[in-house]
């Protein structure tokens, strides 16, 4: 039971990558709260799996761009918790269009969610996660952060972004003990892969080594051995799970 004493909350938590490390995390022990905005019946879902092995789960609702909202949630947790030593900041959207199509609206929409979300997040668990015993903050980036894709300006901005926001809690966390780190994952099929057209799918395809999608089961070991004291002297770092992409 790696994370038998750890409370670890997981934005986004309703569906996908975020859903799979939630339940990762639940069945090595972990209290998860589990975060999610408009998919209630998924994320009560979540909870009641995680519940029915050795973890404990909570369902907390809230948009991550609304800092009130986030704070409300934080409050929720730690009512049931005491207090978070793992931030899994994997709540993300796309709004893709060509950059010559892209409103100043298209492109407020996902940093306010990938960016502003995790400011949100981080912001309210910061001082838990610097005062736990090894705390970590996990950021979900993308490989799109590291090699860019057409149409995808706006999120591979977001993506990116991740990477010096890493990096620098990374050097404000350490004379704590406490760790950041980010995951850059490769396609993963996930509904947010679903709802890109077959046409683009089968271009992106070609450019996988390993010639074939990521399943969320690629993505969840890393998460959970970032959360555990296995990882204590490892920060400030972006782990690719790319399936041999380059960048
Ligand atoms: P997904 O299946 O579309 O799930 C997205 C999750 O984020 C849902 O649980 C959704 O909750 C939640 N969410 C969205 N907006 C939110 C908000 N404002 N507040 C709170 N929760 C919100 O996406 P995914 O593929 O699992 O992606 C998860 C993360 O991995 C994202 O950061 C994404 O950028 C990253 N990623 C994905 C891929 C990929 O190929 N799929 C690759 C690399 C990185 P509700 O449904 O309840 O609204």
């Amino acid at each position: 039971m790696q994370l038998e004493d750890r409370t670890c909350l997981v934005t986004g938590a309703s569906k996908g990558i975020g859903r799979g490390i939630a339940e990762e995390f639940g069945a090595h022990g972990a209290n998860v709260v589990v975060n999610y905005r408009s998919s209630e019946e998924d994320a009560y879902d979540v909870r009641d799996e995680i519940n029915d092995g050795p973890g404990t789960a909570i369902v907390a609702q809230a948009d991550v761009s609304e800092f009130d909202q986030v704070e409300a949630m934080y409050e929720q947790a730690t009512d049931e918790f005491g207090t978070i030593d793992v931030l899994v900041n994997n709540a993300g959207i796309t709004v893709d269009k060509k950059f010559e199509n892209m409103t100043r609206e298209d492109w407020e929409r996902v940093i306010d969610v990938n960016l502003g979300g995790v400011y949100n997040a981080t912001k309210v668990c910061f001082e838990d996660i610097r005062q736990a015993d090894e705390g970590r903050l996990i950021n979900i980036s993308s490989v799109v952060g590291q090699q860019g894709n057409y149409g995808q300006a706006n999120y591979a901005t977001t993506k990116s972004g991740l990477f010096g926001f890493t990096r620098t809690i990374a050097l404000e966390l350490a004379n704590e003990g406490s760790t950041a780190n980010t995951i850059a994952p490769g396609f993963v099929m996930t509904d947010m892969l679903k709802d890109v057209p077959d046409r683009v799918q089968e271009n992106i395809l070609k450019r996988i080594p390993l010639d074939r999608f990521a399943e969320v089961e690629d993505i969840v070991g890393m998460a959970r051995f970032l959360a555990s004291r296995e990882s204590s002297y490892m920060t400030g770092q972006v782990l690719g799970i790319n399936g041999g992409m380059e960048w």
